[in-house]
């Protein structure tokens, strides 16, 4: 059965649909130092993991919708995992079985938002669990990818790139974080994981063209509404 249009399934990266439903998107913050400099965060020693809703995970093309009048809206750039099978208190040889793929998501952040969310010492749902904050591009399967912790990646905003990755630098590695999540949340399949993202977070607008780069993998194309 094809889905509605206006409802998101999991693609692989060719069109295809991927027979898993689709689930939560748990993340991971402040995964990369050069990010952490830029927000004047402190790195910790325990991680930093928050949920976006299954309502918050959308296609990233051809376009994606911002919500307008609510402060900055920030591009978060970051290597997504698909869970294919349950994970619970998974050691990596587990993980690395329940991978489906790999791709990119922007983990869309209201800014101003979650500054003002911070320092109340309130929670971040507000700021990052909207509606479409979780745009998602098409799924390359890991039989392709032999190296994921060497992907690199990049977004261009109107011709500049803004964010240029290496998931080398993650401070923990993608089956780190991904043990890690699953001792607090059960990955289920149709889950996803994003692994943070490096420095080069900033204000999207109306009518920016983007360009998503996944290494040798893909690049396209999408605009902000
Ligand atoms: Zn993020």
């Amino acid at each position: 059965m094809l889905p509605k249009m206006h409802k998101y399934q999991h693609l692989q990266h060719d069109g295809n649909f991927i027979d898993l439903p689709v689930g939560k998107a748990v993340c991971i913050g402040q995964n990369y130092q050069d990010h952490i400099a830029e927000m004047n965060s402190i790195t910790a020693p325990e991680a930093l993991f928050f949920i976006k809703p299954s309502t918050a995970i959308c296609a990233m093309t051809p376009y994606i919708s911002i919500p307008h009048n609510q402060g900055a809206v920030h591009n978060e750039i970051e290597v997504a995992v698909l869970i294919k099978s349950e994970l619970k208190n998974a050691n990596s040889h587990q993980v690395a079985a329940a991978i489906w793929g790999y791709s990119l998501a922007l983990d869309l952040t209201l800014r101003d938002r979650q500054a003002a969310l911070k320092q109340q010492g309130r929670p971040w749902e507000l700021a990052k669990g909207f509606d479409n904050a979780c745009p998602v591009a098409g799924f390359i399967a890991s039989n392709k990818i032999s190296q994921p912790q060497q992907l690199k990646f990049a977004l261009k905003v109107n011709g500049q790139v803004r964010q240029s990755g290496d998931a080398r630098h993650m401070i923990r590695s993608i089956t780190t974080v991904i043990s890690e999540m699953s001792q607090h949340f059960t990955l289920l399949p149709g889950d996803i994981v994003l692994t943070g993202t490096p420095a080069g977070v900033g204000p999207l607008h109306s009518g920016d063209q983007l360009e998503v780069q996944f290494d040798n993998f893909f690049t396209l194309q999408s605009q902000v509404n």
